[in-house]
């Protein structure tokens, strides 16, 4: 992996400016849709860009966090998140950046469960769960957590993360949370061409033994190194095939035809599932149903777009909840049909995965 400058997403973040407004008959009330006719239910909620991990395919070593006065306040966070819920939002997943570093969590989980989102989630790469008060946050509200984990070997966790940690950090993590009452539990782990494509196998094994749904992503151009090559994704097909040949899996309905996966259980009835996330080779643009907001306020309705619209103005000038949920339905009218990676003319965001939220 070449190297290249780190990109300080408040660089490239627009100017404050408006999105044209979304036709009027577009806006209906409870029901936020866009331009290509699709609804939008699916909240990813960034709370912060900084981290404790340096993931090879995330973040580089030598990243710039945005000042923190620009990240959004737990009450602007609340405002954002009761306006969307109010357009008809259904699913919240709380994101960073590493989200057990926002010092305010657990207040704002607490807020959040208050909103009875019908699925409140959250994404973490389980390094800070033991000091975590888990069991509160179940009662608060929170429905899921999600872990990541790239590899099952300690010499590779640690060449992946960049830190010191081992995989055993995220089967504790499994445990607490499990503990704790939460189920099902499922593992993120982003799957690299010559880094770890020969564990693949492996990680159907480690959804068996731990009885968690495993769910395999295809590596996408969202690193702020900028060294993805299309010759890096490990395409769904390939993982599968890597599976089967030790497992015979079943393939399962899609829970919900905005899911993000493929998902698939063991023929011999074993515990555990396997997700395949191949938003690179099978993109599931037609049917996706998620707005993005960051850390710092901006509405990202693609996690591909090029264009950001800024809330933050409207969150410290006064407006009501009516103007900041306008300003979110015009904002989503101008979600790309598509995120167009195996297009000629792609380019990637200038805002990385870890400063938009994953
Ligand atoms: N820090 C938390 C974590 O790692 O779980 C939450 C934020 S992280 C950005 C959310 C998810 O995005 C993680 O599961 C991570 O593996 C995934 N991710 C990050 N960069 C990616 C990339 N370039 N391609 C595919 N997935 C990526
Ligand atoms: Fe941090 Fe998550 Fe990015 Fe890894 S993937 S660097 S844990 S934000």
């Amino acid at each position: 992996m070449s190297i290249a400058l780190p990109v300080m997403p408040s660089q490239f973040a627009e100017a404050p400016s408006r999105p044209v407004a979304a036709p009027p008959n577009a806006k209906r009330p409870g029901r936020l849709i866009d331009s290509h006719g699709r609804t939008i239910r699916d909240l990813r909620l960034s709370v912060t860009d900084r981290c404790n991990y340096r993931c090879v395919y995330c973040m580089d070593p030598d990243f710039r966090y945005m000042p923190k006065q620009q990240l959004l306040s737990l009450s602007e966070y609340v405002t954002v998140a009761r306006v969307c819920a109010s357009l008809g939002i259904q699913k919240l997943r709380i994101t960073g950046g590493e989200p057990t570093l926002y010092p305010q969590l657990n207040e704002l989980i607490a807020e959040l469960g208050r909103l009875e989102f019908g699925d409140l989630a959250m994404t973490t790469n389980g390094s800070l769960l033991q000091h975590m008060p888990l069991e509160q946050w179940r009662r608060d509200g929170l429905h899921r957590i999600t872990l990541s984990l790239d590899s099952l070997r300690p010499q590779r966790v640690a060449k992946i993360t960049r830190t010191n940690t081992t995989a055993q950090t995220v089967v504790d993590a499994i445990h607490l949370a499990r503990d704790a009452g939460f189920d099902p539990i499922k593992v993120n782990a982003v799957i690299m061409r010559g880094v770890n494509d020969d564990e693949i196998a492996d990680f159907a094994d480690f959804a068996r033994e731990h009885a968690i749904t495993i769910r395999l992503i295809e590596f996408m151009p969202l690193d702020s190194s900028r060294a993805w090559r299309r010759t890096d994704v490990v395409s769904a097909d390939e993982m599968l095939q890597s599976i089967t040949g030790r497992h015979k899996l079943v393939p399962l309905d899609r829970d919900d035809p905005s899911s993000t996966s493929l998902n698939f259980s063991f023929a011999d009835g074993a515990a555990g599932r396997i997700g395949i996330i191949a938003s690179v080779t099978r993109p599931f643009c037609g049917a996706c149903s998620r707005l993005r907001i960051t850390a710092d306020g901006k509405v990202r309705p693609c996690l591909f777009s090029h264009k950001e619209w800024d809330l933050r103005p409207l969150l410290r000038g006064g407006a009501t909840d009516d103007d900041i949920a306008g300003f979110i339905a015009d904002s989503m009218w101008t979600k790309q049909a598509g995120h167009g990676i195996g297009s000629q003319d792609f380019e990637p965001p200038a805002r990385t995965m870890s400063a938009i939220g994953g």
